[in-house]
């Protein structure tokens, strides 16, 4: 018969159930890549959303401007209303566009409905329109690694509607044998993927002009989360469950054989079996997610797998992480609850 355990081994477990002393946690190490936080576009965008209410604009975003739950709220509690459709707005009032950037009959269209724009679409993808319009004007065929019905896919093809579009390598075959061919991207597509799409390329055509638009916010976070990935035994992606660029950071981690699970936020851990026998975990976010959110995953982490020095030191340890990881300053907003616009 085993003899159960004496009151004294037994602890509080998540969400007030008990838990068994064979359950005490062994995480001793919680690492956050570097460079995460949200990307200056996405930031930038929030920024002007933010700017635009506080001067006392009736303002808009076409589409979210960021996918998380948090700084949405927060948008919505500033007062700034989201929008699917240009339909929806009134004449006269603040439309933001998000860092995907849309398309020119969008941005027509707004013009047209006497909408104030303004245009939160990120600089790099601004940068691709330009090629992308170029491109078209020099006659070449295009081809575009995305991912179909992204928003940020759905701008580009509005600079080049006959661009063909694909996404995984079993499109690929598909792509016509032509002249004078040109390869351009998505931001957020992977840099492996790409370049192996141009090599492929190569075979299809007698000219090929290779744009490599592959944001380096991306690769400097997936390098980043690669040297966590590695000194870890699990990694935690922090990111929205649509985020492209969330996903292939989880990828990235499994490939490299570290066993990743991806969350949209802390609350999304509640299992303390996940860190059975773990003693270090790594934590990476994607370009949506703010830095502040993966101090609160170290957090639940320390919470909920720690050793027992972990779990009574878990707020401090999850702010060493942070700090060691990146100034936490601003990268998230510049715009505080206080700053006048
Ligand atoms: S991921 Fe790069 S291209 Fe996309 S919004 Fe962020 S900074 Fe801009």
């Amino acid at each position: 018969m085993v003899p159960s355990q004496p009151s004294f081994l037994r602890r509080i477990g998540p969400r007030g159930g008990l838990r068994d002393n064979a359950q005490v946690g062994s995480v001793e190490n919680i690492v956050i890549a570097k460079r995460t936080g949200v990307c200056y576009g996405v930031r930038e965008a929030i920024d002007k959303a933010k700017i635009a209410s506080a001067s006392g604009k009736d303002t808009h975003t076409l589409g979210h401007v960021v996918h998380n739950e948090g700084l949405i709220a927060d948008l919505r509690a500033r007062g700034i209303k989201n929008v699917d459709h240009l339909d929806e707005v009134a004449s006269g009032t603040a439309v933001v566009i998000r860092a995907h950037g849309v398309t020119p009959e969008v941005l027509g269209r707004a013009a047209e409905r006497g909408l104030e724009v303004i245009d939160g679409t990120c600089t790099w993808v601004t940068q691709e329109h330009r090629e992308l319009a170029r491109l078209v004007e020099e006659g070449y065929d295009i081809v575009l690694l995305g991912t179909p019905n992204h928003p940020e896919v759905v701008g580009l093809l509005g600079f080049a509607p006959n661009a063909i579009l694909v996404d995984e390598e079993e499109d690929w075959a598909f792509i016509p044998r032509r002249k004078r061919m040109a390869l351009i991207t998505q931001s957020t597509q992977p840099p492996w993927k790409f370049e192996r799409l141009a090599a492929f390329l190569v075979s299809r055509c007698h000219e090929l002009k290779v744009i490599n638009t592959v944001c380096p916010v991306t690769i400097r976070r997936q390098e980043d989360t690669i040297a966590v990935a590695r000194e870890v035994q699990l990694m935690i992606v922090v990111g929205g469950t649509r985020s492209a660029n969330t996903k292939e950071l989880t990828r990235l981690c499994e490939i490299g054989g570290t066993h990743a699970v991806q969350i949209e936020s802390a609350q999304g851990l509640t299992d303390p079996d996940l860190f059975a026998n773990i003693h270090t975990v790594g934590i990476t976010g994607g370009t949506s997610t703010p830095i502040e959110d993966l101090e609160r995953v170290a957090l639940r982490i320390a919470e909920l797998g720690g050793t027992d020095h972990v779990r009574t030191n878990a707020a401090s340890i999850a702010r060493a992480a942070l700090e060691a990881a990146a100034t936490p300053q601003y990268r998230t907003t510049s715009i505080t609850n206080n700053t006048p616009a």
